[in-house]
């Protein structure tokens, strides 16, 4: 029996999975994605598309009894020693991976509102999992642990001191994709560059820049939720409190509908008018998905100064994520701004996407890796379950 740990990455309307053999990189085994959970799930694998067999609205828990099924009737030969769950939000309290157990869920459970669009759903994960094969250990990997490491200013906000006790300060997300990228650095870069000044840029739906170094984290474009920093899909990224005020305050907006205008109705989706999918933009004439675009673009840029300024220069800029993987426009429109920092784009190795992206007169050398959160949760599922 090939004994092996399942990675569940629970969104809201999708799971993404992977199983690993149960030892330091081990092998992946297989991987998957379940879309358009609670309205018609359709699984995505090797198989290639196909439809649940289930009812339209079935949700996290009905999906994932029949995933853990159909894992069970393809993987004869397979034991399933752990399950590693993708955390959102960590707090304060977790500085690393945690093995679930009732006070862990309380603790978790305790942070959704920090990570509403997000925490549910990974509590929703580990309870079916908890529900489904109870003698299973689980363990949570938390987004924010990889920020831990911040000095204290990067931390916190210029806020009363009580707030600041009481933990409202910047925890940085993404942390599972900065913490596989930091593992791959030395392979990429070498191992010398790899312990330098490095700002990694995880360009996806949700956006943010991390700086990096000696592979740790220094500081990040994201606080204490996921909505500053960057322009991403749906989030407006910076944002001058006093508008949220403003739309309460001024134009009667509740609670709920203030939060909706800066979480799901802003960014690239908010500015286009038309989606929050770079690629539609991309693929539009229309002159508000251009600007949508320049916004992103700006955005980034105006994060890469912050982030070399506060590292007293750069010596690599790391592209990761769907957008900061597949495109090499947006990557040449950010590296193209970064020349003053020492960049020279090689515009034909951007062009077909190759892990490096400059020239060898580069002083600022530019790279291109793919992340992979579900490999990296499969390293800290097994590191803590062996210990
Ligand atoms: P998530 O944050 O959901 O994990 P991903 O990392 O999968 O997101 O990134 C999703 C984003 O990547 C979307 O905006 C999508 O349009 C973009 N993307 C994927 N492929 C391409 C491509 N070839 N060109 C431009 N953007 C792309």
């Amino acid at each position: 029996m090939t004994k092996a740990i399942l990675v569940l990455n629970s969104g809201s309307s999708s799971i993404k999975y992977g199983l690993f053999k149960a030892e330091p990189g081990g092998e992946k085994l297989m991987r998957g994605v379940i879309e358009r959970i609670g309205a018609g799930a359709e699984i995505e694998d090797t198989r290639g598309r196909m439809s649940l067999p289930l009812p339209e609205t079935a949700g996290h828990m009905k999906v994932l009894q029949w995933l853990a099924a159909d894992l069970l009737e393809r993987l004869e030969d397979v034991e399933i020693v752990a399950a590693g769950h993708r955390v959102v939000h960590g707090g304060h309290e977790f500085g690393h991976s945690a093995l679930v157990n009732p006070e862990v869920i309380g603790q978790i459970l305790e942070l959704s509102p920090l990570a509403p669009a997000h925490q549910p759903h990974n509590l929703a994960g580990i309870a079916a999992l908890g529900q489904i094969w109870p003698e299973i250990p689980q363990v949570a990997c938390f987004d924010t642990a990889f920020h831990q490491t911040q000095p204290r200013l990067a931390q916190i906000y210029a806020l009363p001191r009580a707030l600041t006790e009481e933990g409202v300060l910047r925890y940085g997300f993404h942390g599972l994709s900065y913490d596989y990228i930091a593992s791959q650095l030395p392979k990429h870069l070498g191992a010398g560059a790899a312990e330098g000044r490095v700002i990694v840029l995880h360009l996806g739906h949700g956006a943010s820049v991390c700086a990096m170094h000696g592979r740790k984290s220094v500081a990040t474009s994201m606080g204490f939720t996921a909505l500053d920093g960057l322009v991403m899909g749906k989030r407006c990224g910076d944002i001058d409190p006093g508008v949220i005020f403003y739309l309460m305050r001024d134009k009667g907006l509740s609670l709920v509908e203030a939060e909706a205008v800066v979480s799901n109705e802003a960014g690239l989706l908010g500015v286009s008018g038309i989606s929050s999918d770079m690629r539609d933009l991309q693929s539009s004439d229309a002159p508000e998905a251009k600007e949508a675009i320049d916004l992103f673009v700006y955005s980034a840029v105006k994060q890469i100064g912050s982030m070399a300024a506060t590292l007293e220069g750069v010596d690599a800029i790391v592209f990761t994520a769907g957008i900061g993987e597949n495109s090499p426009e947006i990557r040449r429109k950010i590296l193209e701004r970064c020349c003053w920092l020492g960049v020279d784009l090689d515009v034909s190795a951007n062009a077909i996407g190759r892990p490096c992206l400059t020239t060898p007169q580069s002083r600022v050398s530019g790279w291109v890796i793919r992340t992979d959160e579900e490999r990296e949760i499969s390293e800290q599922t097994c590191a803590l379950i062996s210990k």
